[in-house]
């Protein structure tokens, strides 16, 4: 296994790797884990740890474990394991055989716990939890011993091996590190390892009446599986001491080393789970993979790449310090790969009809388009031409300023693909006055989009032929918040009320070119001239084909924040 020769990426993560391979630690191993609880969906945030991960252990010939930190179940479920194993597989990753569980462990970890009250460097206390404050003492004051904290090694046992058979109540006793209570990291107080919790485990089922706490399990369960460098997040940074002691109280031999980075935080994003959990949970989105959550089902909904999101997280690095990171550079990743991947297609969202007078009638032609400009082996596609076409509304206007270069009465446009085109006559609903339809002429030698006399038009709009037209409901997507900031927004303001009340729009009277009519439930396309879209699942249960539109060609948030 060798050193980092073919690396692009470097950070203090990586050059620490590097420098450990150097000097043979871990016998020139590196194998890391990505370690989520099953208690939600995964994130954005969490892409970045995965990409992290499971990267790192590519590019040094290491490998990655997929571990399920199933220690609390009463917040767990196999709903977020599966979303989780689906989640980690979509962005590209595999940890081939290696799927794991805490819960795998448990008996282990009971041992290992058995092994410390043996060694005198655990008790068990009953202090109530109001009480517990009293003992721990403040940043600036130490705490005071616990009166338990001199129970013998065989009380001890015997009412641990209680609280396992479920012979107590929640809260009557927890198991504690014997540390320091006067030690200057509030986490080195004697902190609780296990606690009661008669619920049922997603996995063990009944079995346990005891449930491991995170600092415990989660450094025993890096050792239990041999990891090297066990990678989170800054707010554990504190929690390594802890970490640390746990491996060298017990004495084992594998012994991983925590090393911490800042977590990602984007503008307009929540990122907190309780808090998309409770977005779900009080309908003000619909579902964990509403296509307006960061969530990574939710992003996929939306029409996202995994390209686009390993590009992200490769482009914002790894450091050691928290920040956010603007909303429009993952969009400007998403842009940038659908460019280059996905297929010009024409759709009218907002249609206006247009008669062509001098057309012959019932008369289609086939005409070629272009698939990808980027990309010519993306090759080309016959669109249908005919006496009768859609536009967009807001391509037309009656009295248009100078400088609007797309269609008003009696000034030349292009059709894409197709001629040139001259609006004659405008037809009004009697009684609103609204613009129904537009009578046309076209210039018959202009097919494909340019006149032999190479006269000057300055706008091309896309259109849809009427009669081949398949109808489509097009969702259009805003984001979600009106603040930057939406997870400092403090629980009491609710940040409800920043929600953006246009964070979606649905477009049912769509006109889409025929050459959709049978694409497939995922696929992308950038609709000239208005964006990326992607076809919904609800396609497959709707009349009409499902688009969500995955982001406009533009950021239009940009020009709104000058
Ligand atoms: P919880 O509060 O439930 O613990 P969590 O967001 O930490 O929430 P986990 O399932 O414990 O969720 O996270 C799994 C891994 O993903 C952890 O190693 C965590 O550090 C990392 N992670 C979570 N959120 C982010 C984020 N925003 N940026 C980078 N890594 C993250
Ligand atoms: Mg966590």
């Amino acid at each position: 296994m060798g050193e980092n020769e073919n690396a692009t990426k470097t950070d203090f993560i990586r050059s620490k790797i590097t420098d450990d391979l150097k000097l043979g630690k871990y016998s020139g191993r590196v194998h890391t884990r990505f370690p989520p609880e099953p208690n939600g969906y995964l994130h954005i945030g969490h892409a970045k740890s995965i990409c992290l991960n499971f990267g790192i252990a590519a590019e040094f010939t290491g490998l990655c474990n997929l571990r399920f930190d199933d220690t609390n179940p009463e917040k767990e479920d196999v709903e977020y394991v599966d979303s989780i194993k689906e989640d980690v597989k979509w962005l590209g990753f595999d940890w081939q055989e290696r799927m794991f569980y805490a819960s795998d462990y448990f008996d282990q970890l009971y041992e290992w716990a058995v092994q410390l009250i043996n060694t005198e460097k655990a008790y068990i206390c009953e202090l109530k939890s109001e009480e517990f404050k009293g003992y721990r003492g403040t940043l600036t004051e130490p705490g005071k011993n616990s009166p338990h904290r001199n129970r013998s090694a065989t009380e001890n046992l015997e009412l641990f091996s209680g609280m396992k058979a479920g012979k107590f109540e929640e809260n009557r006793y927890v198991l504690r590190a014997k540390i320091d209570m006067s030690h200057p990291n509030l986490h080195m107080r004697d902190p609780v390892i296990y606690r009661i919790i008669n619920a049922s485990h997603h996995r063990t089922s009944s079995k346990w009446h005891i449930y491991p706490m995170y600092d415990y399990a989660h450094p025993l369960s890096d050792s239990i599986e041999n990891i090297t460098h066990s990678l989170c997040t800054l707010e554990f940074e504190i929690h390594r001491p802890l970490y640390d002691w746990f491996i060298h109280a017990l004495e084992l031999e594998s012994r991983p080393q925590q090393t911490e980075f800042a977590r990602l935080n984007l503008t307009y994003t929540i990122m907190s789970k309780r808090k998309l959990l409770e977005l779900v949970t009080e309908k003000l989105v619909h579902g964990w993979d509403d296509p307006r959550m960061p969530t990574i089902c939710g992003l996929r909904r939306r029409g996202y790449s995994p390209n686009s999101i390993r590009n992200f997280c490769d482009k914002i690095g790894i450091t050691k310090f928290n920040s956010s990171t603007d909303i429009a550079l993952l969009e400007h990743c998403v842009r940038d790969d659908l460019n280059t991947t996905s297929k010009r297609v024409m759709v009218v969202l907002h249609p206006l009809r247009v008669v062509i007078e001098n057309y012959p009638e019932n008369q289609v032609e086939e005409l070629d388009a272009i698939n990808n400009p980027e990309d010519e082996s993306m090759g080309s596609r016959k669109v249908p031409f005919s006496k009768e076409i859609y536009i967009e509304q807001n391509d037309f206007l009656e009295d248009a300023p100078k400088k609007f270069f797309r269609l008003t009465p009696g000034k030349e446009v292009r059709l894409r693909y197709a001629y040139y085109i001259t609006c004659t006559q405008v037809v009004k609903d009697e009684e609103t006055g609204e613009i129904i339809e537009l009578r046309c002429t076209y210039d018959p030698e202009t097919r494909g989009g340019s006149s032999p006399d190479k006269r000057k038009v300055k706008g091309t709009l896309h259109w849809v032929s009427a009669r081949q037209a398949v109808d489509a409901e097009v969702r259009v997507y805003d984001r979600l918040f009106t603040v930057e900031e939406p997870d400092a927004v403090k629980d009491d303001d609710g940040y409800e009320k920043f929600l953006n009340p246009a964070s979606l729009e649905i477009l049912t009277n769509c006109k889409a070119e025929p050459s959709l009519a049978d694409a497939s439930v995922g696929s992308r396309f950038q609709f000239e001239r208005q964006g990326y879209f992607n076809v919904d699942p609800d396609s497959a249960s709707s009349e009409q084909l499902v688009f969500n539109r995955t982001i406009a060609l533009r950021d239009s948030w940009a020009k709104k924040n000058k």
